[in-house]
């Protein structure tokens, strides 16, 4: 849902969104809108993108209840309360600085601010090939991390939460969201994407990341348009399992790999 609307938002204020890069441009340093805006790209992308599934949330309103996947659980203020204190360390205490030391590698790399900004087709071809980067990178670092040992002592911190909600996307373990960042950041490394583009690639993610812990799977979501992408139901069943669906963001890993069989029985029960 949330993803949808920010791609249209984007496409249709693109030379509103060139405009004001170039007044931040003029206006900060090179660490400074390459450190703040990664951050802030994180940030904004997380919290926005989890205001409405706060509200379905803490309201509940029955019209929503048919698309909850997992119907039996809400989190209360106490999760929630718990689960922003965990963010709040995330963000500040391990992903700014991490971002603050990567700034040396992603000037190495060609990650750069600079006019000319990109035009609107490498933007999307670009973000596109990160998310085909991302999801093979995550998913077998996913899958790494449910080996038992891993798995006892960094992956559980995810898991604590078996019916996931959209605020607990990325409550991972510090060493968790360092490993997953890697493939992050990979595709804006390889490609040497404009910052631009980075950021724009970080906020989807980071939407994305709330779409499949959401726990809402509504008709319009996107894997009702494409069937090759992952969506809420097939993660959230990761989550209830903690086995099987891996990938992250498309279901071609977790077939190829024969990792979700376990969830296709499951459907077909389901439907009969
Ligand atoms: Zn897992
Ligand atoms: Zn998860």
């Amino acid at each position: 849902m949330i993803l949808e609307f920010t791609v249209i938002a984007i496409a249709t204020r693109w030379s509103a969104i060139q405009r004001l890069w170039l007044a931040v441009y003029q206006r900060t340093t090179d660490f400074q809108m390459t450190v703040g805006g990664l951050f802030a790209a994180l940030v904004l992308g997380y919290f926005l993108g989890c205001i409405p599934y706060l509200i379905l949330d803490l309201v509940r309103p029955s019209s929503a209840r048919a698309a909850k996947v997992q119907k039996q659980w809400y989190p209360d203020a106490r999760a929630l309360s718990r689960c922003f204190l965990s963010l709040f360390f995330l963000f500040f205490g391990v992903m700014l600085p991490l971002i603050a030391f990567s700034y040396p590698v992603f000037r190495w790399v060609g990650v750069r601010r600079e006019p000319p900004l990109p035009r609107a087709d490498e933007v999307v071809l670009h973000v596109l090939t990160c998310f085909v980067i991302e999801d093979f990178g995550n998913y077998w670092i996913h899958r790494w991390l449910h080996t038992p040992w891993l798995y006892r002592h960094i992956h559980y911190w995810h898991h604590q939460w078996n019916t996931p909600f959209s605020l607990a996307a990325t409550d991972a373990h510090p060493l968790e969201v360092i490993l997953l960042g890697i493939p992050t950041i990979a595709g804006p490394v390889l490609l040497s994407s404009h910052l631009l583009t980075t950021l724009i690639w970080m906020m989807l993610r980071q939407y994305e990341a709330i779409d499949i812990h959401s726990g809402y799977e509504f008709r319009w979501n996107l894997n009702a348009y494409l069937p090759f992408y992952g969506g809420t139901e097939h993660h959230d069943y990761h989550h209830y399992l903690y086995s099987g669906n891996y990938a992250s963001i498309f279901t071609y890993c977790d077939e190829v790999y024969g990792t979700n069989l376990a969830y296709k029985q499951r459907k077909q029960v389901k439907s009969r």
